[in-house]
C-alpha cells in the first residue's frame, strides 16, 4: 500500500547564521513532506502590512523611494513590517501616519499573500484605508525610519494600471495590492 506524503516538513535540526535588525536567516536539516531529506535555508521575517490608502476623490496613494537592493527608485504602496506584540490594525494606521503623514479613519483588510515563499515566510496582508486625516496633537508620535526618503504623490486607478503595464511599476506588492481593489 501506497503511504500517503505527509502534510509538513520534519525538521531535524535547525541553526540561525544570520541574525539582522530586518530578517534573521535559518539553516535547516528537513524531511520534506514526499521523503526527502535536505538543508533548506530561510528567511524568518515579520509579517508586513501593505496599505491601499484612498482619498476621497478614489485617488490611491503611492510611494516614491530609493531600494538599495535594486538599486532604483520605485513606486509602491506604502508598506512596513509589523512590530513585535503589535496588532495588523495598529501596524496599518501607524505606517499610514509615518509614510504619507495622515492617519486612516477606517482600515478594510483584503487578504494575505506570501510575497516570496519558495525561501521566506513573510506574509502580507494587505488594507485598504479611507477616511485619511492630517494628524492632531493627541495623535501618537511618529517617526520615519532613517533609511526611508519618500515622494508621496496620489494616482487614478487606470494611471497606476497603466505604470504597471508599461512597466514603470515594478514592486510586485504594488501589482498585488491593485489587483485586489481593480
Ligand atoms: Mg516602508
Amino acid at each position: 500500500m501506497k503511504t500517503m506524503p505527509a502534510d509538513r516538513a520534519r525538521v531535524e535540526s535547525s541553526r540561525h547564521v544570520f541574525t539582522g535588525h530586518v530578517f534573521i536567516v535559518d539553516v535547516d536539516r528537513v524531511h520534506l513532506p514526499h521523503g526527502v531529506a535536505v538543508d533548506m535555508e530561510v528567511v524568518r521575517h515579520p509579517p508586513s502590512v501593505v496599505l491601499i490608502p484612498v482619498e476621497a476623490d478614489e485617488r490611491i496613494v503611492l510611494v516614491r523611494q530609493y531600494r538599495y537592493a535594486v538599486n532604483r527608485w520605485l513606486w509602491e504602496l506604502p508598506a512596513g513590517s509589523v512590530d513585535e506584540g503589535e496588532s495588523l490594525d495598529t501596524a496599518a494606521s501607524r505606517e499610514c501616519a509615518e509614510e504619507i503623514g495622515r492617519w486612516p479613519g477606517s482600515i478594510e483588510p483584503l487578504g494575505s499573500f506570501y510575497p516570496s515563499p519558495g525561501f521566506c515566510d513573510e506574509v502580507m496582508v494587505f488594507f485598504r484605508l479611507t477616511g485619511l486625516r492630517l494628524p492632531k496633537p493627541d495623535d501618537p508620535a511618529v517617526h520615519q525610519d532613517p533609511d526611508e526618503h519618500l515622494e508621496i504623490r496620489s494616482f487614478a486607478l487606470h494611471e497606476i494600471q497603466a505604470l504597471i503595464r508599461t512597466g514603470d511599476i515594478l514592486d510586485m506588492k504594488t501589482i498585488a495590492g491593485i489587483s485586489l481593489i481593480a
